[in-house]
C-alpha cells in the first residue's frame, strides 16, 4: 500500500515538469531583434509555449495567471547564436601536446565535449555546427542534448574531415610506422581517387554525418610540411560534393589557398571553410555559386598566441602567423564584397569554448557593421545550415531560442561576449548571468 502511494507520488512529480512544460512564458523585452537585418522594436513581449515562439507582441503585456513572466524589461532580447564551425570534443587551447593526447580514451574526450557543450551554451550560442568530430561520440552527444538528458547547443555535425592520404584530415600523418599503420587500418576519412571519395562520404553518412567535411588544401595545425595549397583533385572534390547531395547533405570544403578554393567552389560546395587566400576572381565566384563564405577569424589569432607561448611545434608559429596576418587583411576585401553571403564560424576548439562570441569584434574589426555580424549569426547560419524553418528568428512557430545582453550589441558588439540570459526551446539555461540548476525541474 505505502509502495503503491509511493509510485503514485512519484509519477506524480514525474508529471509536474510536462505540465510545466505546456504552460506559457512570457518575456519582457526592454529591446528586442527579432528579425536581424531590421531595426530592433523596442519594449516587446515574447510569448513561449511548447519550446516555440507562439507570439510576439509591443509593449510589456501581463502574463495570464499560471504563466511564468522573465523580466528583461532592462535588456537587449535575440535570437540565440549560432556558430557554424566548432569542434566540440578539441581543446587545442589547453592541450597542444599530441603525447597527451594520445594518453586520451574516447570516454576521457567525451566528458571534455560535455563540458564544452555546457560552456558554448551558456555564451549564447545555441546551435553549433561541429565540423571534425569521432562519429559516435558526436552523435551521442547530439542525440543526448536533443533528448534533454544533457545540457547543449543544438548540433548539425559532420564526422571526419574526408582528406587524401598525407592530407590535413590524415591522422596517420608524421606518426612513427607502427602507429600509423594502426591509425591507416581504422582511419576512414581518407581516400585517393574519385571512386574511394565517394565510399569515403557514404561512410561517413551511414555514421551519422548531416554535412560532409572534406579538406580541399592543407591546414595550419597538421602535423605535415605540406603548405596551404590545393589538396585534392577536380574529381576527387566533384565526387565528395556529389556523393553528399544525393544523400540530401551539404558539403563544405576546409580551404585556405586560392587554388582550393576555387576548385571546391567548382565542385559545388555549400560552403568554404577559413577562406584564407582570395581575390576579386575567387570572390566572384562565391558570388556566382551562392556558397557561403566562414571566415573562422579567431583561429589563427589563437594559434598564434598559443605558438608563441611555446604550446605548438616550432614550424607552425611561423605558418599561424602568416595565416593570421593575411586572413585579416583578405577578410577585410571579403567583408566589403557586394553579394559574398558570410556565415558566422569560429573553429572554436582552436580557440577556448565559450569564447565563440570574441570573433564578432574581429569581423566589426575588418569593417562589418554589427548588425550585419549578428545576422550572419543568425538568419545566415540557420540559412547555410538548412534551418531557417525555426532558427535566426523570433517569429511564431520558430524555436524558442532566445538571448538577452545588458546593452545593444549594435553599438558595442562586445555585449554578445557578456550574455546575461540564454534559453534554448523553452527552457532557461542562464539567468541575470547565472547559470541555471540543470536539470531545470
Ligand atoms: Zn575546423
Amino acid at each position: 500500500m505505502l509502495r503503491s502511494i509511493a509510485l503514485a507520488l512519484a509519477s506524480l512529480c514525474l508529471l509536474a515538469p510536462a505540465q510545466a512544460q505546456a504552460a506559457q512564458t512570457y518575456i519582457h523585452a526592454g529591446a528586442l531583434l527579432d528579425q536581424p537585418g531590421q531595426a530592433p522594436r523596442g519594449a516587446s513581449t515574447l510569448v513561449v509555449e511548447d519550446g516555440k515562439v507562439l507570439q510576439v507582441m509591443d509593449g510589456h503585456q501581463a502574463a495570464p495567471a499560471g504563466a511564468r513572466l522573465i523580466d528583461l524589461s532592462d535588456q537587449f532580447v535575440l535570437p540565440g547564436l549560432i556558430d557554424a564551425h566548432v569542434h566540440i570534443f578539441s581543446d587545442d587551447d589547453k592541450v597542444a601536446s599530441r603525447l597527451e593526447a594520445m594518453n586520451r580514451d574516447a570516454e576521457d574526450r567525451f566528458v571534455i565535449g560535455l563540458d564544452n557543450a555546457r560552456r558554448t551554451l551558456a555564451a549564447g550560442f545555441t546551435t553549433i555546427r561541429d565540423l571534425g568530430s569521432d562519429p559516435p561520440a558526436i552523435t551521442a552527444l547530439r542525440d543526448a542534448i536533443e533528448k534533454g538528458l544533457v545540457e547543449g547547443p543544438t548540433i548539425v555535425n559532420a564526422g571526419r574531415m574526408i582528406s587524401i592520404s598525407g592530407g590535413h584530415g590524415d591522422g596517420a600523418n608524421g606518426l612513427a610506422r607502427d602507429y600509423a599503420e594502426l591509425e591507416r587500418e581504422h582511419a576512414v576519412n581518407t581516400c585517393d581517387g574519385p571512386e574511394d571519395c565517394r565510399r569515403a562520404v557514404r561512410i561517413q553518412v551511414s555514421q551519422g554525418a548531416q554535412v560532409i567535411k572534406f579538406a580541399a588544401t592543407g591546414g595550419v595545425l597538421s602535423n605535415v610540411a605540406g603548405g596551404l595549397g590545393r589538396q585534392m583533385f577536380d574529381d576527387e572534390m566533384k565526387a565528395i560534393v556529389e556523393t553528399a547531395h544525393a544523400f540530401g547533405r551539404k558539403a563544405t570544403a576546409h580551404a585556405h589557398g586560392k587554388d582550393g578554393i576555387m576548385a571546391a567552389l567548382r565542385a559545388g560546395v555549400d560552403s568554404v571553410e577559413h577562406a584564407t587566400f582570395t581575390d576579386p576572381e575567387s570572390l566572384a565566384l562565391f558570388r556566382q555559386t551562392g556558397a557561403y563564405l566562414v571566415p573562422t577569424m579567431i583561429a589563427p589569432d589563437a594559434a598564434v598566441k598559443q605558438a608563441r607561448a611555446g604550446e605548438r611545434p616550432p614550424a607552425v608559429l611561423a605558418k599561424a602567423e602568416e595565416a593570421a596576418r593575411i586572413a585579416f587583411a583578405e577578410h577585410i576585401d571579403q567583408f566589403a564584397a557586394p553579394g559574398v553571403k558570410i556565415a558566422f564560424g569560429t573553429d572554436t576548439g582552436v580557440s577556448a569554448h565559450g569564447d565563440n562570441a570574441t570573433e564578432f569584434k574581429m569581423m566589426v574589426d575588418a569593417g562589418m557593421a554589427p548588425a550585419r555580424a549578428i545576422h550572419t549569426a543568425t538568419v545566415d547560419a540557420a540559412d547555410l545550415l538548412g534551418l531557417s524553418f525555426s532558427l535566426g528568428t523570433l517569429e511564431p512557430g520558430k524555436s524558442a531560442d532566445i538571448i538577452a545582453v545588458a546593452q545593444s550589441p549594435l553599438e558595442d558588439v562586445t555585449e554578445l561576449e557578456r550574455v546575461r540570459f540564454v534559453m534554448r526551446r523553452g527552457v532557461v539555461h542562464k539567468l541575470d548571468g547565472a547559470r541555471q540548476p540543470w536539470p531545470a525541474d
